[in-house]
């Protein structure tokens, strides 16, 4: 199949290709989407196809306007309205017991539903002209970092999806937050943009933050979002956290450079010209949102450039940090070196 590149202009084109039960790579805020109609099985079946996604991890579904909850879930508990009114349109998916209209293909098989509106107005633009809501998880192959450009996204899927709409570099460059009000007390499955301060201003002092958002599963243990349990974000070269003093990155950097071949260090702006090796830059240190910009488009510039060992300076997980390191520690698959 040859994948379309449409200009986010072409927007219509690639509605029309979502109506008739085709698959399509759309930009939003957080990262960029890989969108079916939400309500054709078989075309949400394709999604899980081209990314090789484990049968078992459920999708968000993308609406444009509040009057589409009512028909995609079985009830809308008022605290829905308060979280819409903060967060939506935005980067903010909440998790509710679904209607009998959603196809076990969205949710694999889950009595409950994820729905997010997004505020990118090329993805609103889009759903609208599809006139269904859209079924889209992140647009990469399963396990490699998230896209945040329209060529990442021709990177891991041209020849297996209809089109890509080009609406420029994501803003945030993290998936969503994600909590469901499906438990009896609100519960933070994923962090992204949406922080659990700003949750706790609209919901109290009632979220739950779930384990597995900075820990480990254990062995056998079941994920509360499934997407949580697959080692995620990785690119093929071997991550690890360094957790410490700048000094003391620089001598276990700069030491393990001149014994391998392939080491680069991700690395706060203005540090570069202490190291020596390949640097990429994650932005100024403390800079929540510029890390969680920069974070996949690196961890994709290791595969691209052959690095074989990345040493990544350890940022605060305050604030959308905690996004930030949520992903981290999944690619680094929890190793953390202190120095
Ligand atoms: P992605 O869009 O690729 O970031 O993946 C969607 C995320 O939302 C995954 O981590 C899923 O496990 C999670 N998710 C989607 N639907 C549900 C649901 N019904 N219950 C729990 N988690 C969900
Ligand atoms: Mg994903």
């Amino acid at each position: 199949m040859e994948t379309k590149l449409f200009s986010k202009e072409e927007y219509g084109k690639a509605a029309a290709i979502l109506k008739k039960g085709g698959i399509v790579g759309i930009p939003t805020e957080t990262v960029y989407g890989l969108a079916a109609n939400a309500l054709d099985g078989e075309a949400v079946a394709k999604i899980f196809e081209a990314k090789g996604r484990p049968q078992d991890n459920p999708l968000i579904v993308h609406i444009a306007e509040l009057s589409e909850l009512d028909d995609l879930v079985a009830f809308v508990p008022p605290v829905v309205y308060d979280l819409a009114d903060a967060f939506w349109p935005g980067p903010l998916t909440i998790i509710l017991d679904k209607s009998p209209i959603i196809p076990d293909e969205v949710t694999t098989g889950l009595d409950t539903v994820a729905i997010r509106m997004p505020s990118h107005p090329v993805a609103r633009q889009i759903i609208k002209a599809a006139g269904v809501p859209l079924a889209a998880p992140s647009a990469n192959t399963s396990g490699k970092p998230s896209p945040t450009t329209a060529e990442h996204v021709m990177h891991d899927m041209a020849g297996k999806i209809d089109a890509v709409v080009d609406g420029g570099p994501c803003e945030v460059g993290v998936e969503s937050t994600v909590i469901t009000l499906a438990t009896r007390k609100p519960k933070l499955l994923r962090p992204g943009r949406v922080t659990p301060d700003e949750l706790e201003e609209v919901l109290g002092d009632e979220l739950i933050i779930d384990d597995a958002v900075l820990g480990k599963l254990k062995e056998g243990e079941r994920a509360a979002s499934p997407g949580m349990k697959y080692k995620h974000y990785s690119p093929s070269s071997d991550v690890k956290i360094v957790r410490g003093s700048f000094v003391g990155f620089v001598d276990f950097v700069n030491q393990r450079a001149a014994e391998a071949d392939g080491v680069a260090a991700l690395v706060f702006d203005g540090e570069e010209s202490k190291l020596d090796c390949k640097t990429l830059l994650f932005g100024a240190e403390g800079d929540d949102l510029a890390h969680a910009s920069k974070l996949f488009d690196a961890l994709r510039t290791c595969d691209d450039e052959g690095i074989k060992e990345l040493y990544v300076r350890c940022p605060s997980d305050e604030g959308v940090g905690l996004a930030v390191m949520n992903r981290l520690l999944r690619a680094a698959e929890y190793n953390i070196i202190e120095v």
